[in-house]
């Protein structure tokens, strides 16, 4: 595979994008297509829906095909970015969000709230959401993001407070400082939240498969395995085990050569060979088209299935593209 990430379908040339990375001989585009609280087509699921008369999904697959190009839907989970601020303060006053030890909404890169993948209507969401997506285009897949914890401090919410002490037949007596680091609970705090997180690739992926088998279930993961089940509960190597996933994309953003090669050995050994890795490249952070093209050598020659830059920008037509045409 030689893909990449795009953020935004709205208003976007199909048919220049297609035609410039089949020039680059790449074969995939993964385009984020739905949010935690949005969707950028018309959604039946999600509150936001963004539909402006042009049906991005089904002109970019129609410019994708006759480029011979997959198109794998990106889902950024929990985040609810773009979502209607009435639907977003919803959310907050139902306690459905994430929160810090002080009890205020968490609110990282996209500004917007994070849903708390313990609340049972969130999962329900996130599951009906994926699945209107595998459903609705004949997408190649679907391409799973943000399956982790939004901070490596727990949620503080009522819900995981709840559940954590049900499920894990705990008593809390002092809240939250028993489960934060240090803590008397800490650590089963971490292997519950890692839990959590793994029971919900266990929900979406079996409903994708059941609602249409053909689609490709992929995630975009961390690199690290440790330290990101830790401090994310995201224990990727379980979902390959377990069978949820079809390959998955660790981010690997170094730019340096070394450190690159020494993730991906480590991915690999992991993985042993359950799963094709495609192997994440951060090209935004490249200062030189030769140096992007080295850490493309780098995927080729640890025999990774392929590999997906981050991401299709100005800057990234303009600069690197033509280093791929070569
Ligand atoms: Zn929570």
């Amino acid at each position: 595979m030689r893909g990449i990430w795009l953020h935004d379908p709205r208003g976007v040339d199909w048919q220049k994008v297609m035609a410039e990375l089949y020039a680059a001989r790449m074969n995939a585009i993964f385009v984020k297509f739905s949010t935690g609280g949005a969707a950028y087509y018309r959604s039946e699921v999600l509150p936001g829906s963004f539909y402006a008369g042009r049906d991005e999904a089904a002109l970019c697959l129609a410019a994708a095909r006759r480029y011979g190009i997959q198109v794998h839907a990106w889902r950024v989970c929990f985040q609810m970015k773009d979502a209607p601020a009435e639907s977003q303060q919803r959310a907050v006053r139902e306690g459905r969000v994430q929160l810090d030890r002080s009890g205020r909404v968490l609110r990282p890169s996209y500004r917007a709230p994070v849903l708390c993948p313990s609340h049972d209507w969130n999962r329900s969401l996130e599951v009906r959401a994926t699945v209107e997506l595998a459903t609705k285009y004949p997408f190649d897949g679907v391409h799973l993001d943000y399956l982790r914890w939004i901070d490596a401090e727990p949620c503080c919410c009522a819900t995981c407070r709840k559940r954590f002490c049900r499920d894990t037949r705990s008593t809390v007596a002092s809240w939250p400082r028993d489960v934060m680091k240090g803590g008397r609970l800490a650590r089963t705090f971490v292997s519950w939240r890692e839990q959590i997180m793994t029971r919900m690739v266990a929900e979406i992926s079996p409903a994708v498969r059941r609602a249409r088998p053909s689609t490709r279930i992929s995630a975009a993961v961390w690199p690290e395995l440790a330290s990101v089940r830790r401090d994310r509960g995201q224990n990727w190597k379980a979902w390959v085990d377990a069978g949820y996933l079809d390959f998955i994309c660790p981010m690997n953003y170094s730019t340096d050569p070394a450190m690159f090669a020494k993730r991906l050995s480590e991915e690999r050994a992991l993985v042993n060979g359950r799963v094709p890795i495609y192997v994440g490249i951060a090209a935004y952070k490249c200062t030189s088209g030769s140096q992007l093209q080295q850490l493309v050598a780098l995927a080729h020659s640890s025999r990774a299935g392929g590999w997906v830059l981050f991401n299709y920008d100005e800057r990234f037509r303009t600069q690197f593209l033509p280093y791929l045409r070569n």
